[in-house]
């Protein structure tokens, strides 16, 4: 397995005790202060600069690798946050390093990244009071996670965790054609925004969030009605899972007589997107790849489906269900809406330029098309 991790550090705030707002995710390193000689009454203000605490914890940081690396070879599935809570004396050693919260469901990783803090030595706080530290470690591996290896590059499922709360599933079919989803980590369970082009590879992805997610699955979303999209419709169905389109979509598989897929909003009726209480905005900007294809928004990440073509692709893929005169409007008013954003194509690798250079990308192609 050698180095196949990688850690992300995120930002340290400095926060007073008792700041009001915000789940600890929002917020992602608390720094709770005391004054000097009172700990007990935590109202006053000691100090260290963020950047010193991120500093030492980056000097650090192979430490807490080491910990995750060492479970990653046994369980290449390992991923999550680790957020651990700790506190600095006056005198700058941290005499107390405890887990405050994990998505990681990993003992030996948690307990080895709580130890290895426990051992660091910072700066004296500035006027002699102690600093309370939260940190979350999130850890990911940098390889994807393989959950069907396939063979030839065909019938492969991998994930890539591209956040705390996203991870891409790729999975190929039996002519290693490449096709990405979305598992989103909301507050109320996982939601599958697109299927894998088979039941079977659907499930493995359903398995993955059940035993390492350990949240049940609250729903799935289709972003328009092609194989690459809700072929593994079957294994969401056996499961009770509730699927929800655009009505255009519903109306497609219902032609293809496939039920139990309701409806998200109605292009019909004029609606143009819709606020999820799962998290997301929905938004048809009109035909392009296919009459009815979608765009998903999340926090700070597009998911473009087919509409949108990756910044490296060098065609437009399938084009037979395709409204060629349409598809750069429909570009443009989502690139208008949402800006210069992570964006995830329905194939190929994420844009993560903020530069909209999947959006010109497409646009650029469709005028080769022309
Ligand atoms: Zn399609």
């Amino acid at each position: 397995m050698g180095s196949a991790a990688s850690i992300v550090l995120v930002a340290a705030g400095l926060w007073s005790w008792g700041y009001p707002g915000g789940t600890p995710e929002e917020r992602p390193a608390s720094i709770f202060e005391r004054p000097a000689g009172v700990a007990e009454t935590p109202t006053a203000y000691g100090s260290m600069d963020k950047s010193i605490i991120r500093g030492v914890i980056r000097d650090h940081i192979n430490e807490v690798k080491a910990c995750y690396e060492a479970e990653l070879a046994a369980d290449p599935t390992l991923f999550g946050q680790v957020m651990v809570q700790f506190t600095i004396a006056a005198t700058g050693e941290v005499v107390a390093s405890v887990l405050q919260k994990s998505t990681m469901h990993s003992p030996p990783v948690e307990n080895c990244t709580v130890a290895a803090v426990r051992r660091w030595r910072f700066p004296k706080p500035l006027g002699g009071g102690i600093v309370i530290v939260s940190y979350p470690f999130v850890y990911t591996p940098e390889a994807p996670i393989v959950l069907v290896p396939g063979s030839n590059g065909a019938n492969r499922v991998e994930l890539q965790p591209l956040s705390t709360r996203m991870v891409l599933h790729r999975t190929t079919d039996a002519r290693s054609i490449p096709s990405n989803g979305l598992i989103a980590i909301t507050e109320r369970g996982l939601l599958l925004v697109d299927t894998a082009w088979t039941p079977a590879q659907t499930e493995a992805i359903l398995r993955w969030g059940d035993e390492r997610l350990k949240q049940p699955w609250i729903g799935a979303v289709i972003t328009h009605d092609h194989a690459d999209r809700d072929g593994g419709l079957d294994a969401l169905a056996r499961r009770s899972i509730p699927v929800s389109a655009l009505d255009l979509t519903v109306e497609k598989l219902r032609q293809r007589h496939i039920g139990g897929v309701s409806t998200l909003f109605s292009a019909r009726v004029g609606q143009v997107d819709v606020k999820d209480a799962r998290g997301f905005e929905a938004f048809y900007p009109g035909p392009g790849h296919a009459s009815d294809n979608i765009v998903l928004q999340f926090d700070a990440l597009l998911f473009g489906g087919c509409l949108i073509k990756s910044a490296e692709a060098d065609d437009l893929g399938f084009t037979g269900d395709a409204d060629l005169k349409a598809w750069p409007g429909a570009v443009r008013r989502v690139q208008e809406r949402y800006g210069k954003t992570t964006v995830v194509p329905g194939h190929g690798p994420v844009d993560e330029s903020k530069t909209g250079a999947a959006f010109e990308n497409t646009l650029r192609l469709l005028e080769k098309k022309r």
